[in-house]
């Protein structure tokens, strides 16, 4: 992407998403709050197609708008950095597939338990380190399939009471659905459902697209759009993502939530 194409979208993103933030925000518990003013550690890496360095471009000049202090990093190494990651407010990671080391993963594991909060979207957050079974018990899901590739699906909010997706209506993606398997604990706030058209024996299911959780004392938030940093040009997707990164960086200050919701039958 140019350079030039990249800024008219930023800025066409920028100008629909301050719109529809102020429209929206007579609705959202977050009305009353000012700049988030958090220590952001921001790493950004792993396989170049779904465009990390795009989505550090268009998240890391919001987070300093945000009034918050930003470190960004393109290695894993941060996250053996004791000192760094216990002054972490919020871990926001873009980096799909890859490897992480013992010793990293255990540092990222840590801080998020002591709570750092933790956000990310698409394969970023939750298509990473596929062998790292306590990782993905941290973030709550893991993709497994896209049917169909780049598809035409809807998003549904299912919690509209949530700070996280209030006021926020049902909307349209071009992208990738992703199937995921996902912990029951998370708290969903916005599903969407397979309509079959690619693997006929999944038709009807209903998959969690936005979830909340908490890992230890920290607060993990996820969202499985975001192929393509040009999902965010969709206001919608883009204002739900700037929330869940704002939830998620309260760990530290807000009181701990119980956000069990169980979806089966206790017995
Ligand atoms: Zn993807």
């Amino acid at each position: 992407m140019s350079e030039n194409k990249l800024s008219r979208r930023e800025f066409v993103g920028k100008t629909v998403a301050a719109g529809m933030a102020s429209a929206l925000m007579t609705k959202s518990a977050f009305a009353k709050e000012n700049k988030m003013n958090k220590k952001v550690l921001f790493v950004w890496g792993g396989w170049k197609g779904h465009q990390p360095g795009e989505c550090r471009d268009l998240y890391v000049p919001w987070l300093k708008q945000q009034g918050c202090d930003v470190t960004v990093s393109n290695t894993l190494d941060s996250y053996t950095d004791q000192d760094l990651m216990n002054s972490m407010d919020l871990i926001v990671q873009v980096w799909t597939m890859g490897k992480i080391t013992g010793e990293q993963s255990k540092g990222l594991v840590a801080a998020v338990k002591n709570g750092a909060g933790l956000a990310g979207w698409h394969g970023g957050l939750c298509d990473s380190f596929r062998e790292n079974t306590e990782y993905q018990f941290m973030t709550g899901g893991q993709w497994v399939a896209h049917p169909g590739g780049i598809v035409d699906y809807e998003v549904h909010i299912v919690d509209h009471k949530d700070p996280v997706t209030a006021g926020i209506k049902n909307f349209q993606l071009r992208s990738e659905q992703y199937y995921m398997h996902v912990d029951p604990a998370n708290k969903v706030l916005a599903t969407s459902i397979f309509n079959g058209e690619h693997d006929f024996w999944i038709k009807g299911t209903i998959m969690p697209v936005v979830w909340k959780k908490v890992f230890g004392k920290g607060r993990v938030f996820y969202a499985s759009f975001g192929h393509h940093a040009s999902d965010f040009d969709v206001p919608e997707a883009l204002e739900i993502v700037h929330r869940g990164m704002r939830w998620a960086s309260e760990s530290k200050y807000e009181k701990a939530e119980n956000l069990i919701s169980p979806v089966y039958p206790r017995s």
